[in-house]
């Protein structure tokens, strides 16, 4: 790769070289890190998700937009593109069988999938990282991308574990931010996860569900999210009364950081380097 040229992307597809990787390596370490105050279990979940299991937490009906279906490709279809001339540059919809997986796009859904007809007694916590994908409808440097790395550090337990959780990360990693320099705005977003027409609609709105750390303005960083009882109510995680428990996730965008330390210090490698080892 072109020495002054650390990364390339094209249509939201990013290549990385070693110099980046380097910083992607470690901020990853940096938020591993972070769950080790928690014990968190850390997991690592397969590439593709179940279309069946994605719909048992509704995200069919608040995410359709964002998903990105796999699937192989008809016997017809192979029989014919071996003997083709031409070059393929498209495989034809009818070409490909029904699809049965998505990509993820988000890390922590395996964690809630992973926990389904569990009874949970005491707080559990994990992390885990995904190779994201969201069908967006425009993409942006690494601001904005078709495929990202997301890690998440995960709180299932009662409702005070959970809001315990989500705010002791927001002071780690507001004090995060402050110790490598970036400057970020914290942000009350809306929660997807709800029925919007629904009562808890009405709750989300009296008591924020998700917070953003905002980098100049516009980029979202990192997300704090309360779920409430939706993925133990979805996935029947109980607590030892039997009622579904609370669950919360923060979730880091790892391209999106090293987008801001690099807006913040202008490339200069040496000094991003310098503020993640004193962290
Ligand atoms: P936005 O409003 O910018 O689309 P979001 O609310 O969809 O963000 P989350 O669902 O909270 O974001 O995702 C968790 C984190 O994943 C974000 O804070 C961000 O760091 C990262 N992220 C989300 N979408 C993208 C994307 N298309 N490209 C790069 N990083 C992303
Ligand atoms: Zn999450
Ligand atoms: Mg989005």
């Amino acid at each position: 790769m072109d020495k002054n040229k650390y990364f390339t992307i094209s249509d939201g597809l990013a290549v990385f070289g070693p110099e980046i990787i380097q910083i992607l390596n470690k901020l990853d370490a940096i938020f591993v890190d972070m769950s080790k105050d928690f014990m968190a279990d850390n997991m690592i979940f397969p590439a593709l998700m179940r279309v069946e299991d994605l719909s048992s937490l509704d995200y069919f009906n608040n995410f359709p937009h964002l998903g990105l279906a796999v699937a192989g490709l008809t016997d017809e279809a192979c029989g014919c593109l071996t003997s083709q001339k031409e070059k393929v540059t498209t495989i034809r919809q009818n070409n490909i069988k029904n699809s049965d997986y998505l990509l993820p796009s988000a890390a922590c859904y395996n964690v809630y999938l992973h926990l389904r007809n569990e009874v949970v007694t005491q707080a559990k916590y994990y992390t885990t990282a995904a190779r994201c994908f969201r069908n967006e409808s425009e993409y942006k440097g690494l601001e904005r991308l078709w495929s990202f790395q997301m890690r998440e550090i995960i709180c299932i337990g009662s409702m005070d574990e959970v809001q315990a959780f989500l705010s002791v990360y927001k002071d780690k990693v507001s004090s995060l931010a402050e110790q490598i320099g970036i400057i970020f705005d914290i942000e009350v977003a809306t929660d997807p996860f709800y029925d919007k027409q629904g009562t808890k609609a009405l709750m989300q709105k009296l008591q924020p569900v998700k917070e953003e750390f905002v980098f100049e303005g516009t980029v979202s960083a990192a997300s704090l999210n309360f779920h409430r009882n939706f993925f133990g109510e979805k996935c029947n995680i109980l607590n030892n009364t039997g009622a579904a428990v609370f669950s919360g996730c923060v979730a880091f965008g790892l391209e999106r950081w090293l987008h801001a330390l690099l807006k913040t210090y202008g490339h200069d490698l040496e000094t991003i380097h310098g503020k993640l080892n004193n962290v």
